[in-house]
């Protein structure tokens, strides 16, 4: 199941990259000084941010529709059917029952499911 991206602000990502690497690490890269590093982790979130929503805008931009019913995905949950959107619930569980003969309450399809890349 999926949801549309939301861009992160550049401050959680500095958290983020601090929790992950600590104070002195950006990634595999070491900064003697602290500051240099906060310098480095500032330009990496920067860097996240800007192609969160270069990533946003493309879909925003680029609206699918559900592959079973034809309405807009916008921003309900998804599941992926071949390289085709469609809409997690009663789409999906009409799909099951066509496709694999049952009454949509066992799925058993996971493989499915794709995970965004
Ligand atoms: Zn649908």
């Amino acid at each position: 199941m999926h949801t549309p991206p939301a861009v992160p602000t550049i401050a959680d990502v500095e958290r983020e990259l601090l929790a992950e690497f600590g104070p002195y690490h950006i990634g595999p890269i070491y900064y003697a000084s602290a500051d240099d590093a906060a310098r480095a982790r500032r330009l990496e979130a920067e860097r996240r941010v800007a192609h969160a929503a270069r990533v946003a805008a493309y879909l925003a931009s680029h609206p699918r529709d559900c592959v079973w019913c034809g309405a807009p995905i916008g921003a309900a949950p998804f599941t992926m059917v071949g390289l085709e959107p469609m809409h997690v619930g009663r789409c999906q569980d009409q799909f099951h029952a066509l496709a694999y003969g049952n009454d949509g309450d066992e799925h058993g399809v996971d493989a499915l499911e794709l995970e965004a890349a």
